[in-house]
């Protein structure tokens, strides 16, 4: 297979990506935490995990994705109880929601998607070994993990000894008061009044598991001891996959991971997402003001993974514009080579050779728009046959590795008061009466939908608002 190369956090440098059984790549992600709609941060750190798949996909490589769902931890649980349901009912709902914007972002589907509830027994074996192996103890009906016992705690987020003695190590319950020390994180939470149903037995009296404690047996049960690449947004650095890895190894002996890939958050108006600031979106939001999704998919992948990513309407409407014209590019490439086949990367070359080396997209892209730009001059000329064929391979391959498509516009049918906008100006039209026949294409345009004629027929598209 050809090569691909990626950053690995570990070791601050960007490393060959090797499936280490030398037939595939084993691959977990932490999934969403479902008790709402994921936003479209969460949704660009899916995305790059999933281009990366696609990349090494086409590169010729094989994979075993695994992605959890979390479906216990506070969040979850706090959700549960405000909307008067069960807890799988509940995370039931946000899970097919999550899985429909998903399909609509063109997320393949993982090969494997775990429920932390379905993993409870594993959970607590890990728990119990810790425990017996000295790097665990139990409190009041809680267990935690002792830091202190392992040595390497820290090397992935290079935490000096002074923080962990801080205890840095986040997500640390107030009432906790019973760890030895501040940076000891829970494994096992004792039941509380406010868990409600929630709760296993296990052996330390009734409870149920922390977050950071679900992912380890998961990742460990499914992919086994040692993985080839774990993933997850650039927050998870620290504590969750630093206490993953304390986890594991603990229990083992054998290192956890061999490559990490983490993503750089994605930012609204340059500022951190959030519900009170009013600039946190959802799919949903981003498509009611009528973008296509494949918009959003280029825009989450317009930046370089590693660095924070601002979102904007304004690169939404260039990304429109860059969708548009490869549209326009492949009807023409498809009708000059009339039907004959075409093979391999033609003038995107350039393309795919970025995206392997450390999913460099900007690159990618650069050299996408160049080489569109070029076939755009071409096509003055017009192509032959077998030029039309291999450009025409190039550019779908391209457009399927960063999974977009390249349609124009996406069908959504006009409401009634549109369509009536829109027969009323044809009549005008056909009564040659230009003045009331450009007045309507203005209301019209107003209501934000364009009216295109074509073949004695018309047509009405809806614009993208900006706002
Ligand atoms: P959560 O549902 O909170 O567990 O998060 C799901 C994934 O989204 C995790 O990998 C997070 O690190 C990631 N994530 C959360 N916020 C953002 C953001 N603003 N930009 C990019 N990734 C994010
Ligand atoms: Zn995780």
């Amino acid at each position: 297979m050809e090569e691909v190369s990626l950053f690995d956090t570990a070791s601050r440098s960007v490393k060959p990506l090797l499936a280490s059984d030398g037939k595939e790549l084993k691959f977990y992600a932490c999934g969403p935490t479902v008790y709402g709609p994921a936003h479209i941060g969460n949704f660009r750190t899916f995305v790059v995990q999933d281009l990366l798949v696609r990349v090494w996909q086409r590169a010729g490589g094989k994979v075993r994705h695994v992605r959890n769902l979390t479906d216990v931890d506070d969040k979850t649980i706090r959700g549960a109880r405000e909307a008067k349901q069960k807890l799988k009912n509940f995370t039931q709902g946000w899970t097919d929601l999550f899985w429909k914007d998903g399909q609509d972002l063109r997320l393949q589907k993982p090969t494997q998607e775990p429920r932390a509830t379905e993993f409870i027994p594993k959970q607590m074996a890990l728990v119990e070994k810790l425990v017996q192996g000295g790097h665990a103890y139990e409190a009041e009906g809680s267990v935690y993990f002792r830091v202190k016992s392992f040595a390497a705690y820290g090397k992935l987020s290079r935490l000096d000894e002074r923080e962990v003695k801080e205890g840095a190590s986040g997500r640390a319950d107030s009432d906790e008061y019973a760890r030895e020390q501040a940076a000891d994180f829970v494994l096992w939470k004792a039941y509380k009044e406010e868990d409600g149903e929630v709760f296993w037995e296990s052996p330390w009296g009734k409870g149920r598991p922390g977050w950071h404690l679900e992912c380890s047996a998961m990742a460990m049960e499914i992919l086994g001891e040692t993985i080839d690449l774990h993933g997850g947004g650039a927050d998870l650095i620290f504590p969750h996959h630093e206490n993953e890895i304390a986890q594991c190894e603990a229990a083992t002996g054998k290192a956890f991971v061999r490559h990490w890939f983490h993503v750089s958050h994605l930012l609204v108006e340059n500022r951190k997402m959030s519900k009170s600031l009013g600039n946190l979106y959802t799919l949903d939001d981003v498509t009611s003001r009528g973008w296509d999704s494949s918009d959003l998919r280029l825009v989450l992948l317009s930046g370089h993974y590693r660095q924070p990513l601002n979102f904007s309407w304004e690169t939404m409407k260039a990304v429109r514009h860059g969708r548009e014209r490869l549209g326009r590019l492949r009807l023409c490439l498809e009708e000059a080579c009339k039907g004959k086949k075409g093979e391999g990367w033609g003038s995107f070359q350039p393309a795919w050779d970025a995206l392997r080396e450390d999913l460099e997209t900007p690159k990618a892209l650069g050299a996408l728009y160049t080489a569109v730009g070029e076939l755009e001059q071409q096509q003055k000329k017009g192509f032959s046959l077998s030029e039309a064929a291999k450009e025409l391979s190039g550019l779908d391959l391209i457009l399927d590795v960063f999974g977009i498509s390249p349609s124009l516009e996406q069908e959504v049918q006009a409401p009634e008061e549109m369509q009536s906008l829109a027969k009323a100006r044809s009549a005008a039209r056909l009564a040659k009466d230009w003045k009331e026949s450009d007045r309507l294409r203005d209301e019209l345009a107003n209501h934000g939908w364009e009216v295109r004629d074509a073949a004695g027929s018309w047509r009405l598209v809806q614009k993208p608002r900006t706002t």
